[in-house]
């Protein structure tokens, strides 16, 4: 590896880890845990610009114009389908702060990102030969045999040292159908814990973990709509609050992030956390401030927020009997804009 730590300067399977994991194990563009052997690296600024459009860009960020585009402050983990998505030709710039934030997160990291490189040299001969088997491509058959033999002795080596490393978090998708018709994937990502929290839920009490998440999310989307349109409604305009029609959903994602388990008397209680992220339009009426004229307006609204509900389950319950507690939002932050439709004079 040379003295500088960049794209493309030595070992980028080294590179790509640290920055995996320096932004939390989740793809930077979609935000979403993401399996290591799912992540590629990105440049923020494309390293496939034209030289003219990548001085362009650079003026437009504020970045100097020396501003090397390997560098750890232009690179970021993203996963294959967003990879895919944001591929050549098909890259959006338009949304500046959105690209600026990221800018600024990449910068934050940095410092990390070079030390941790530079860290992993020193230890290169057996970081390396980890980092390999722990993507090796186990369609291979001889691959497979050989990671079943050794990959155990590892992990044991591994819980000796410390135990509380040996954890990893699995990431499945539960396709369900909510009311309107709305298709969604949601994302389980559950270390150790939650793991043997769902094998308690589905194989002991016999409870249907998708029917479960397929209620909750339902609920959830319910409850995002009613705050929006409450949201909307308290927007201050020139003749006081207007009057809002139901929100419609266009964006959702649903994730949930843990699952607990604990003993409460004779039952046992489930608690599911997860946040989400939405966007809505609902159309807004409101009269002029002197009563002659009705403004029609479009309200539209981004949120974010995490939540958690309960599902508890006694132990001579039947499947049926399981108690399932109301979902609760806990954190919220809306996000509102209005733009004018249209105006009819009422005179
Ligand atoms: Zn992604």
């Amino acid at each position: 590896m040379g003295d500088k730590v960049r794209y493309g300067s030595g070992n980028d399977a080294v590179l790509r880890w640290v920055l995996y994991n320096a932004w939390g194990q989740r793809c930077y563009w979609c935000e979403r845990p993401t399996d290591f052997n799912a992540i590629q690296i990105d440049h923020l600024l494309p390293k496939d610009a034209r030289k003219n459009n990548l001085d362009d860009l650079k003026r437009a960020y504020g970045l100097p114009n020396d501003f090397d585009i390997h560098d750890p402050a232009n690179l970021a983990p993203i996963c294959i389908p967003c990879n895919g998505r944001r591929g050549k030709g098909n890259r959006v710039y338009a949304a500046v702060p959105l690209i600026l934030g990221r800018f600024e997160t990449a910068r934050e990291h940095r410092d990390t990102v070079i030390q941790q490189v530079r860290t992993f040299g020193a230890s290169m001969g057996i970081a390396e030969h980890l980092l390999a088997a722990g993507q090796a491509d186990l369609h291979d058959e001889r691959v497979r045999t050989a990671f079943v033999e050794h990959a155990p002795a590892i992990i044991q080596r591994l819980a000796l040292v410390d135990e509380t490393k040996v954890d990893f978090l699995t990431i499945w998708y539960v396709d369900v159908t909510l009311e309107d018709e709305i298709q969604l994937s949601i994302g389980v990502s559950l270390n150790a814990h939650g793991r043997a929290a769902a094998q308690i839920l589905e194989n002991m009490c016999r409870i249907d973990l998708e029917r479960v998440l397929e209620e909750r999310a339902d609920e959830l989307v319910g409850q995002i709509r009613e705050g929006v349109r409450e949201a909307l409604e308290a927007i201050d305009g020139p003749a006081g609050p207007p009057t809002a029609g139901p929100p419609v959903v266009d964006f959702i994602r649903i994730d949930i992030d843990s699952l607990g388990y604990q003993n409460v008397g004779a039952a046992v209680e489930f608690t599911f956390h997860g946040n989400f992220e939405s966007s809505m339009a609902a159309s807004l009426a409101q009269t002029s401030p002197d009563g002659s004229d009705l403004l029609e307006l479009q309200g539209d609204a981004v949120v974010f927020g995490t939540f958690s509900f309960v599902v508890s389950w006694h132990f001579s319950a039947d499947p049926a009997d399981a108690y399932t507690g109301e979902c609760v939002i806990e954190d919220w932050k809306p996000d509102l804009s209005t733009t004018l439709a249209s105006w009819r004079s009422s005179s």
